[in-house]
């Protein structure tokens, strides 16, 4: 089946999962909200993430750092300088601008690459997009949103909204690793939102100007070469760590390209445990030229969407730069000293970073399924298209549909009204009354929930109710007392 993003955006705005933001006004470029089982979907997201990166590991802890952040954060990352800019160029023709490398590839041989052209005359063959007229010289455009603090607007008061959450990890470093009482290796993980004034928003919720991200950053040593700056002085005991460092699986690897592979694997898994398709996934080297001024190597986790391959998540080895960069800016010593050896140096960074809303596409994609004719035999669903979104059962906004029968018949109406209060604190739940017992499975269907459960007359003799599996379609007869646990080890499955 030819997935079609238009259908899925269709399906989104019907069914509550994204609006446009502002939609009463005629939208607000690029923005949108997340409806009510859209924020289910994005919090199940993050939990995932969550679990996987801080609960499981032990060596990984979490931070929740501001969004305004002192200007000088921004001028020692780079951010502030042309480092962080996208080249432009504008059409002198009809006037719109585009970035460079998104015209130079949509004529490319090699679509999926983001090569820019950097002779005069690679620019010069380039036309406008959109009218064919000539384009004018590149400029350079700073991606970094602007604010003022305070009363006064004046470039005294000037902030900015993070363009990424993991300045504010980078910042803390010592904070957490003290107060923690951590040794390297170990990693600092963040959920937040970032902003970049992106030229070129598009493809719906892919590319935002406001987003969330998932980072980590695991600090680890240098490669042994370049560990330089001994200093036996300064060899101090460790704290008997509260269990941090406690049987550590960090103690497996030595080097930072180790520590690379391992978690560009463990990144990759994560999203095939939680459904991805193999043959939609894949890690692309990204080659020198591409990468970012601190980026010693990067790998960038792609999906295949509708519209082509393109990033999920990046896999960066950020080296010593960003600890290097905020010493040198702020005056503070940002070094380590192991403890065990002496020797001094300044940790490397392995980061993962990935978007909340653009793997939450993916993910919606990855599920999505259309079966032609519907799944049932009744002449009501072979006239119609059935969709089926076959999320993983932990990313479902709603696990356990509740449906009486038949809404006229009151002592049934009242059971499935006490299920459905049993069921509510232990699983997101919805109780649908409204039209035929097959259409409210396939209303649930479409929105991904893992289990319907029917309420009929039987219930009220045998106190047992069937549970349909939106897979399978199998329904099993469950007793009522039987439920809750029933439906936690299906789901845990
Ligand atoms: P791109 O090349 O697509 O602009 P990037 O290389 O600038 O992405 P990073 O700075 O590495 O992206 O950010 C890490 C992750 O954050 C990306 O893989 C993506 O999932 C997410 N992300 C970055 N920019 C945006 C955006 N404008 N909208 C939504 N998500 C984004």
């Amino acid at each position: 089946m030819e997935k079609d993003i238009e259908k899925i955006i269709s399906l989104c705005k019907r069914r509550g999962i994204v609006f446009p933001s502002s939609e009463i006004y005629g939208g607000f470029g690029s923005s949108y909200d997340f409806g009510p089982l859209g924020v289910e979907l994005k919090r199940n997201i993050k939990n995932s993430w969550w679990k996987e990166m801080v609960q499981l590991h032990k060596d990984i802890v979490g931070l929740d750092a501001a969004i305004l952040m002192s200007p000088k954060v921004w001028k020692a990352s780079g951010h502030l300088s042309v480092g962080f800019a996208d080249e432009l160029v504008e059409c002198k023709k009809c006037h719109k601008r585009f970035r460079l490398d998104e015209i130079a590839n949509s004529k490319s041989q090699a679509p999926n690459s983001k090569q820019i052209p950097n002779s005069k005359f690679q620019i010069q063959n380039l036309r406008c997009p959109e009218c064919g007229g000539k384009l004018l010289p590149p400029r350079k455009f700073n991606l970094m949103m602007k604010t003022f603090v305070g009363p006064v607007e004046n470039e005294s008061s000037v902030a900015y909204l993070r363009a990424e959450t993991c300045q504010g990890i980078y910042v803390n470093f010592k904070n957490v690793m003290n107060a923690m009482r951590l040794k390297i290796p170990f990693g600092i993980a963040q959920i937040g939102k970032s902003f970049r004034n992106e030229i070129t928003p598009k493809n719906f919720i892919f590319r935002t100007r406001e987003f969330e991200q998932m980072e980590m950053q695991f600090f680890v040593a240098p490669p042994k070469s370049k560990l330089k700056i001994k200093n036996e002085k300064l060899k101090i005991s460790v704290p008997a760590s509260a269990g941090a460092s406690a049987g550590r699986q960090s103690a497996k690897f030595k080097d930072p390209d180790e520590w690379f592979e391992y978690w560009k694997n463990e990144r990759l898994n994560w999203y095939i445990k939680l459904g991805i398709k193999k043959e939609n996934l894949r890690a692309r080297e990204v080659p020198e030229e591409e990468r970012a001024h601190y980026a010693k190597r990067q790998v960038d986790i792609e999906y295949k969407f509708p519209f082509g391959w393109k990033e999920i998540e990046g896999i960066h080895n950020r080296g010593d730069w960003d600890l290097s960069r905020h010493s040198q800016f702020s005056g503070q010593d940002l070094s380590y000293t192991d403890p065990e050896t002496g020797e001094k140096f300044i940790p490397w960074i392995i980061e993962t970073s990935v978007g909340v809303e653009r793997s939450l596409l993916a993910f919606l994609v990855d599920a999505y399924e259309e079966v032609r004719g519907g799944r049932t035999t009744t002449t009501e669903s072979t006239k119609e298209i059935e969709v089926v979104l076959k999320l993983h059962k932990s990313l479902a906004p709603i696990k356990v549909a509740v449906l009486p029968l038949v809404r006229n018949k009151e002592a049934i109406v009242k059971k499935a009204k006490e299920i459905f209060e049993l069921l509510k604190p232990h699983f997101m739940c919805q109780y649908d009354e409204v039209g035929s017992i097959g259409r409210r499975y396939r209303r649930q269907d479409e929105v991904g929930t893992p289990f319907c459960v029917t309420i009929d007359f039987d219930t009220l003799k045998q106190n047992d109710v069937t549970v349909r599996d939106r897979d399978t379609m199998e329904q099993e007869r469950v007793k009522i007392k039987d439920l809750p646990d029933y439906l936690k080890t299906k789901l845990q499955s």
